[in-house]
């Protein structure tokens, strides 16, 4: 399992579809999930809605039970890429209990300053990218979600990927980081 960590707008997505092609991972993005639930209008969706719009997190709940159906032993087992999973210690525990704890190879930390990540989030113009939104996303991140550098960090995991540069060359950093990963441990 290959985590990818950091902020919005650090890119995390991108890198992530382009690690799917060249290793043949399934990519995870609670993200994605969570806006299909949405437009299903499921009743997983009909709780998160108002929670995405305002830039707070889901439940932990809700997220760990549509991550777990689809991410099985299997999977697991395989390789798979999440995004923007774990957000919280609770989710971070989760995954290490749906998983066997070795499964969790890597996990890459993308960084870049606030004001660059504001500005390419204001220029995607999603729904929930007002600039209120994001600056309230940017704070539930550091508050929230930032813990999880440590809790990887002290289990040896995490490998830093500095996003404030183009996206070819995060690409190649984080290809050199992942195939060196890949060649001495077990996450795919
Ligand atoms: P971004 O990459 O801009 O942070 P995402 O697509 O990852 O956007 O997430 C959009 C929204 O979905 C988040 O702001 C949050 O409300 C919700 N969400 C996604 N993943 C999680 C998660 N692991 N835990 C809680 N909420 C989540």
């Amino acid at each position: 399992v290959l985590i990818l960590l950091g902020p919005p707008g650090a890119g995390k997505g991108t890198q992530a579809r382009m690690l799917e092609e060249r290793f043949g991972l399934v990519q995870l993005s609670t993200g994605d999930l969570l806006r299909a639930a949405v437009a299903q209008g499921t009743e997983a969706g009909k709780a998160a809605k108002a929670v995405m719009e305002a830039g707070d997190l889901v439940s932990d709940q809700i997220v760990i039970d549509i991550l777990r159906d689809r991410l099985n032993a299997d999977d697991c087992a395989k390789g798979v890429i999440l995004d923007g999973f774990p957000r919280t210690i609770a989710q971070a525990a989760a995954l290490e209990e749906a998983c066997t704890s070795d499964a969790i190879g890597l996990s890459l930390y993308f960084t870049a300053p606030e004001a660059v990540l504001t500005d390419r989030l204001l220029s995607r113009g999603r729904q929930d990218d007002t600039l209120e939104v994001i600056t309230h996303r940017l704070s539930v991140y550091a508050k929230t979600t930032e813990p999880l550098v440590k809790h990887y960090a002290d289990q040896g995991l995490l490998r830093e990927i500095n996003s404030d540069r183009a996206v070819e060359d995060i690409q190649a950093d984080v290809l050199t980081t992942v195939s060196g990963a890949l060649n001495q441990s077990n996450i795919a």
